[in-house]
């Protein structure tokens, strides 16, 4: 008897085992074995087939089998074979996006243990750039230890960490999952601990609760406005699969849909409910907790790993949660009786994962996932995706539509400020416009709250030289480092290598650096001299490296501990603060000007969802409804998406925007696969761009487009190069990605190309 098996590598296709007698009663399809791989590496690999065909080569045997379930029920497999095929990359990646690390462990038993486990942490006194740096340098001539200690710095955030002078911000990880990932024997732990720089704890871990929280089942009557659009959604899905729910910010979105889930529960089925991870907060779960209880499962990127692998294990088992609220990854998860599926936020770009492979898009596999089990699907958002939006103007999705904010609350009044003139008239206050500081006076002068938006972290994104214009750059990407002023160090906010700042020029000794630009940290201080007695609080990446953090911050604000919150693009999702009444964008030119064709369509969502904040509810504050005040600063007035952005005037932007995607040939107007190519070594990476795109030109022809760099064409010490590839939108994928994966092996066994990365990121 033979099985095939997924391997959690980025290895093609499956891999065939022999069974021995002793197991074959055991081993089933979905069930995890035991494999030998390689010299000596051994996997749980994901068993897809059993079988008795001998396969042409020798096969091996497998070792053990590790599950009396099956982990993978039959339709997951199909998704999965979906998401490989049309992302262009191997099941095992899937395998390894899917499926928690916990459970991808050879020795069966996961090695979790329930109440405690093994955590590494780093030593208090290294707690300091400059000596870890030292004792980084010392460890050269035992580069595995070196290796570890970089990892660790890696994957806990040390270099955030000692940016804002904050240990608490280190992201907690288990003695188990470090070895792993940096692929090393316990031995090579236990010397850098011995060294002193790392030290082991035991760490409680608090399980998922599994005392019962009663599903109260009691829910808010819906306004008029939201029957009506719960009914026009149902219509729609009589006849479609998919319903674009397209209303304002604070129209009472999550209400219908724990009105829908309901309805879905009652039938006995189950509930997929996708965010973007930063809209997951408690804020929501909290929510929806008090309605359906421990009905409820969570699963959020920033769990740990054990966690996760429990919220796995309940979803495969008889008793799984009846709705499953998630990051993107959540959509890989197993559902035995599905029956819809919510997208909030639908048109966020984090649905998408860049890095690594899959390089999905988590709302198009779960339109797949819906399809595939025949249920429903429900996109929600105050400003639509183009691709979504045009596939409701073509008819393909049904679209219903709330204009209104629930309670009667107003729309915020947008007043856009020309910080251009202004700055030429000497009236900026650092990055405040007069109207902004007036605003802000006033809230607190009434003592409600102001949210400003800065879509920069750090304290300035370019520091100069004043007399010859040297900028300090990324030794190893192709960025210039931001400064944080807290740390007094330079960062590069793509591969987290931070250095400190110098005093001098390190090209002509001036001494006369400075730094250009506003960062959020920056914003802080200004802030503070300005209005010294409010209370100010930062949310962006450096601060909320933990999910503890996060959710302080954000409570903190709810709780109206704090006046004013700064942030980055966290600010602008979903959260539901009641006493903010002034919003300000503090320079909106820098979301209009990125090298990207979704600029303007990103840019009119985020200031549009920042806005959105402003005003939200009068309710619990005892005081008339006012509309909120969105300050937007920009540089040029009349540029139209500002403009569109001003009067809400979603049509007009997308009808621009469609007729530019016509022009320059994008989507949602033609497929877009880009073909990324890495290498060391910038000349070698050079003729290989050169020759993929010509062959890539024999079989496409004009639609190769390249090789170019992208923005950021370095990182890591690795060269990029890019080569774009517009197919149309009836072109046959299958044969395109058959086509696409010859010349890549093609290439790839050129012997001077070996050590060429390829990969691939469609749409
Ligand atoms: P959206 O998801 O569209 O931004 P929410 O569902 O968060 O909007 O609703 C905005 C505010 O209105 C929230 O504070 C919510 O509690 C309140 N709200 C919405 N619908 C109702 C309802 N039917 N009854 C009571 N409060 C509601
Ligand atoms: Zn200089
Ligand atoms: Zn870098």
């Amino acid at each position: 008897m033979f099985v095939d098996c997924i391997v959690p590598l980025p290895l093609e296709g499956v891999f065939t085992y022999n069974v021995p007698a002793h197991l074959s009663q055991k081993v089933q399809v979905g069930c995890r074995v035991n494999v030998p791989f390689g010299q000596k590496k051994q996997y749980a690999a994901l068993v897809t087939r059993v079988h008795d065909e001998q396969p042409a080569c020798q096969t091996k045997d497998i070792l053990a089998v590790l599950d009396e379930e099956r982990m993978l029920l039959p339709n997951q497999l199909k998704l999965w074979q979906w998401v490989a095929e049309y992302y262009m990359c191997t099941l095992g990646e899937v395998y390894k996006a899917a499926i928690p690390s916990g459970l991808k462990e050879k020795d069966g038993v996961v090695r979790y243990r329930p109440r405690t486990v093994d955590c590494v942490r780093l030593a208090g006194e290294y707690f300091d750039g400059y000596k870890l740096n030292s004792a980084l340098a010392a460890m050269k001539s035992t580069p595995k230890q070196q290796l570890l200690m970089i990892r660790y710095i890696e994957l806990t955030g040390v270099n955030a960490a000692l940016t804002v002078g904050n240990a608490n911000i280190l992201k907690e990880i288990t003695r188990e999952e470090l070895l792993k990932a940096v692929g090393c024997s316990s031995s090579v732990l236990k010397a850098v601990c011995e060294r002193g720089l790392l030290e082991e704890y035991e760490k409680t871990v608090d399980r998922i609760p599994t005392a019962s929280i009663p599903a109260s089942l009691i829910l808010q009557p819906l306004s008029d406005a939201q029957q009506t659009a719960m009914l026009q959604i149902k219509d729609v899905w009589r006849e479609k699969d998919v319903c674009l729910l397209h209303g304002v910010t604070s129209s009472g979105k999550t209400e219908i849909y724990i009105h829908l889930i309901n309805e879905v529960l009652a039938q006995g089925k189950q509930v997929l409910y996708m965010l973007p991870e930063i809209v997951l907060t408690s804020q929501l779960t909290e929510r929806l907790r008090k309605v359906f209880g421990d009905r409820l499962g969570v699963y959020h990127s920033r769990y740990t790993d054990a966690e996760r692998v429990e919220v796995y294990r309940k979803q495969i088992s008889d008793t799984p949660y009846d709705i499953i609220v998630g990051v993107r990854s959540s959509v890989l998860l197993p559902f035995h009786n599905l029956g819809m599926v919510i997208i909030d936020e639908e048109h966020e770009t984090s649905f998408k994962q860049t890095e690594p492979a899959p390089r999905y898009h988590a709302r198009n596999v779960a339109l797949v996932m819906a399809r595939m089990s025949g249920t429903k699907t429900l996109l929600g958002t105050a400003t639509p995706s183009l691709e979504s939006y045009s596939n409701a103007v073509a008819g393909k999705y049904g679209y219903v539509s709330l204009t209104t904010r629930f309670g009667n609350v107003c729309m915020p009044e947008i007043e856009v400020v020309d910080i251009a003139e202004l700055k030429r008239k000497k009236l900026m206050n650092g990055p405040f416009s007069p109207v902004l500081l007036r605003e802000i006076r006033q809230a607190l002068e009434r003592n409600e709250q102001v949210i400003l938006f800065q879509n920069r972290r750090g304290f300035a994104p370019v520091v100069e030289c004043h007399v010859c214009g040297w900028t300090p750059q990324c030794p190893h990407c192709d960025v210039s480092l931001t400064f944080h002023k807290r740390s007094n160090s330079l960062t590069c906010h793509y591969c987290g290598f931070s250095t400190s700042v110098a005093q001098r020029c390190p090209q002509c000794d001036a001494d006369r650096l400075s730094s250009k630009g506003y960062g959020t940290e920056r914003i802080e201080d200004v802030l503070a001299s300005i209005f010294p007695d409010a209370k100010v609080a930062r949310m962006d990446l450096d601060t909320t490296r933990s999910r503890s953090a996060y959710e302080g911050i954000i409570k903190g604000f709810q709780r109206g501990d704090t006046d004013i919150l700064i942030g980055t693009q966290m600010v602008t999702k979903g959260l539901d603060f009641r006493r903010v009444s002034v919003v300000g964008i503090l320079n909106a030119s820098t979301m209009l000007n990125q090298p990207d064709f979704r600029s303007y369509e990103r840019a009119y969502q985020m200031m549009t969802q920042v806005a959105g904040r402003a005003g939200r509810s009068s309710a619990g504050t005892g005081q008339n409804v006012r509309p909120g005040r969105v300050i937007l600063q920009v540089h040029d007035a009349k540029q139209p998406t500002v403009m569109q952005v001003v009067r809400g005037d979603f049509e007009g932007m997308f009808r621009t925007q469609m007729e530019e995607r016509r022009l320059f040939m994008y989507p949602p107007l033609c497929r877009l696969v880009y073909v990324y190519i890495k290498h060391k070594d910038e000349i070698v990476l050079e003729h290989l761009a050169e020759e993929l795109a010509a062959l890539l030109r024999q079989v496409f022809g004009h639609r190769v487009l390249g090789p170019d760099m992208p923005p950021i064409a370095r990182v890591q010490t690795m060269y990029i190069r890019k080569v774009c590839l517009k197919l149309e939108l009836t072109a046959n994928m299958a044969e395109a990605r058959r086509r696409l994966h010859e010349i890549q092996k093609y290439m790839t066994s050129k012997p001077e190309y070996k050590s060429a990365v390829m990969y691939y990121d469609v749409d």
